[in-house]
């Protein structure tokens, strides 16, 4: 009798451990590994923020989630969002996305630690972010200080108050200062550089980006660009990402292509195929969107560039947000006075262009998702309704890249590889811990899961209204998790982590003594000692040896 209840006990008892395996067990899902290829109908355990198992065979969790008819997908990144904010994330858990990061324009070097601070804890996805060329630039050239946010209203204030940053070549004190700038944030453990060079143009000097691009291999990391040429036709765009990927390759130093959905992408492409195939680690993103999003006053929209240079008409292409309605010379002439920063609409390339980029081997998805503005008083909650329009690449860039791969028998397995792996798998490569174990589904890899329906994920916004949530994506872990259950994002504050390098001590930056910084062509340093230089050191590590 006391042996039976022994027995009993014991199997009660063991039960009970078996309910309790793990924290949370997805069932029957269609789980899709990039990597391995892995694709089949299995069961996911996940404990501790790992993915700990993946199986046909039976298992139970604290929680259960019934995955039946979805995909169980590596988490999506998203390398491209300016607006890291509490009132975005509801918008990107329901896009699926599980990692938002600013590679391209950044924060200011002094405030990245601030940056990485007033995030954790306070955010249910992951996020990270590049030392910015542009704010480096306007706090040394624009005497800028305060960034209330990084890169919200307050940050793109450079843009409506001064062009210094923009317009000046810096002379060697002053470049030498933006560099201790960049490589200060660098030290508080920024992804890599960000550069806007696009908004810059001829202000910025072949030798200044060589510069940065030398400063970032320093640390191994890389250069985010927006290309000196963009956006421009076959030939600027595409001699604007050589200026990049020449240095990379002199450098060997990363670099990531900003937003190549351009004119010349195919080319853009090959480009980055072959270098990667040569071992350098350069790789590129687009958003499934065939016009852009900037603000009335960008540099390229002048009507020198963009109307002489370039050939466009401003009633064809620039688009007001809030209005809906397009430009005239006069009517940008206005407005500019009224408000310079307005955001505008651009488009630039034929509707049909976008399932070719979603074809394109080796290419990340980057939404480009600009803060809302005005912003004030949006919060976690606020109803998506209630937001002032946005570019619809905020709220529905991954899930407009599942539909679009439904409706053209793209793949799914490409999608869902350019939607995760394809950032965090170049991002790993340049020594980020977070990234070699994100964007898998792998046993013991972080458990960030998004499950999608692939017969009805969608995107809903649209330019009229760039706000509205995708549908079709019900559940989403974030660090093991559950920020998103049945399409209802979850106030866990608790999930995401930092994506960022360990912050390195105040460092000696070593200042540099090129003649002909200012110079608007290059004249070669004195102490350049020509190819004997290559054949006696590491050139390209150590910067100039004098
Ligand atoms: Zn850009």
């Amino acid at each position: 009798m006391k042996n039976l209840n022994l027995l009993l006990f014991t199997l009660l008892f063991s039960s009970m451990v078996m309910a309790q395996q793990y924290d949370v067990a997805i069932l029957n899902g269609r789980v899709m590994d990039p990597e391995t290829m892995y694709d089949n109908i299995a069961n996911v355990g996940v404990k501790d923020g790992r993915i700990a198992i993946i199986t046909k065979d039976n298992i139970t969790g604290k929680e259960t989630i019934d995955a039946t008819g979805l995909v169980v997908a590596p988490g999506f990144i998203d390398g491209h969002q300016h607006c890291i904010e509490t009132y975005a994330y509801r918008l990107m858990v329901r896009d699926g996305r599980t990692t938002i990061m600013d590679l391209e324009v950044g924060a200011s070097g002094p405030n990245v630690d601030a940056f990485y601070k007033d995030r954790e804890g306070k955010s249910p996805v992951n996020f990270g972010i590049s030392v910015a060329h542009e704010f480096a630039r306007a706090t040394v050239l624009d005497g800028f200080t305060e960034w209330k946010h990084y890169n919200t209203p307050d940050g793109f204030v450079s843009r409506a108050q001064a062009q210094g940053w923009s317009k000046t070549r810096p002379t060697l004190e002053q470049g030498n200062q933006i560099l201790a700038n960049i490589d200060e944030g660098l030290r508080q453990g920024a992804l890599g550089i960000g550069s806007t060079v696009g908004y810059m143009r001829e202000g910025v000097s072949s030798r200044e980006i060589f510069e940065l691009q030398k400063l970032g291999g320093k640390y191994g990391r890389y250069i985010a660009m927006h290309f000196r040429n963009t956006p421009g036709n076959d030939v600027q765009e595409v001699s604007g990402i050589q200026e990049m990927l020449a240095n990379a390759a002199a450098l060997g130093s990363p670099a990531i292509a900003c937003h190549f959905n351009n004119p010349g992408y195919n080319m853009v492409h090959e480009l980055l195929v072959r270098m990667r195939e040569k071992g350098n680690n350069v790789w590129g993103e687009v958003y499934p969107y065939n016009a852009g999003s900037t603000t009335l006053n960008a540099m390229f929209l002048e009507p020198e560039i963009w109307v002489d240079a370039l050939g466009y008409k401003y009633e064809e292409t620039l688009k007001d947000v809030e209005t809906g309605e397009f430009y005239t010379v006069e009517s940008r002439k206005e407005m500019l006075k009224k408000e310079p920063t307005r955001p505008i609409i651009v488009y630039k390339m034929p509707e049909e262009a976008i399932v070719d980029w979603l074809k394109m081997k080796g290419v990340a998805i980057g939404s480009d998702g600009m803060p809302i503005i005005p912003d004030d008083g949006l919060e976690w909650d606020t109803p998506y309704e209630d937001f002032p329009n946005t570019h619809p690449r905020f709220a529905g860039s991954f899930a407009k890249v599942l539909r679009l791969a439904r409706e053209n028998n793209i793949p799914l397995m490409q999608a869902v590889s350019m939607t995760s792996y394809n950032y965090a798998k170049p991002l790993g490569e340049m020594g980020l811990k977070s990234m070699q174990v994100r964007g898998r589904m792998q046993e013991g890899m972080v458990a960030d899961i998004t499950m999608f329906d692939p017969e009805t994920v969608t995107d809903h916004a649209t330019y009229a209204k760039g706000t509205l949530p995708s549908t079709g994506i019900p559940h989403v872990i974030v660090n093991g998790i559950i920020v998103m259950r049945d399409s209802e994002p979850l106030k866990r504050f608790d999930a995401g982590q930092p994506i960022r390098f360990e912050v390195q001590g105040k460092g000696k930056f070593e200042p540099l003594t090129i003649e002909g910084w200012t110079q608007k062509f290059y004249a070669v340093p004195e102490d350049f000692s020509g190819t004997s230089g290559l054949d006696c050191c590491d050139f390209g590590q150590e910067g100039h040896e004098h």
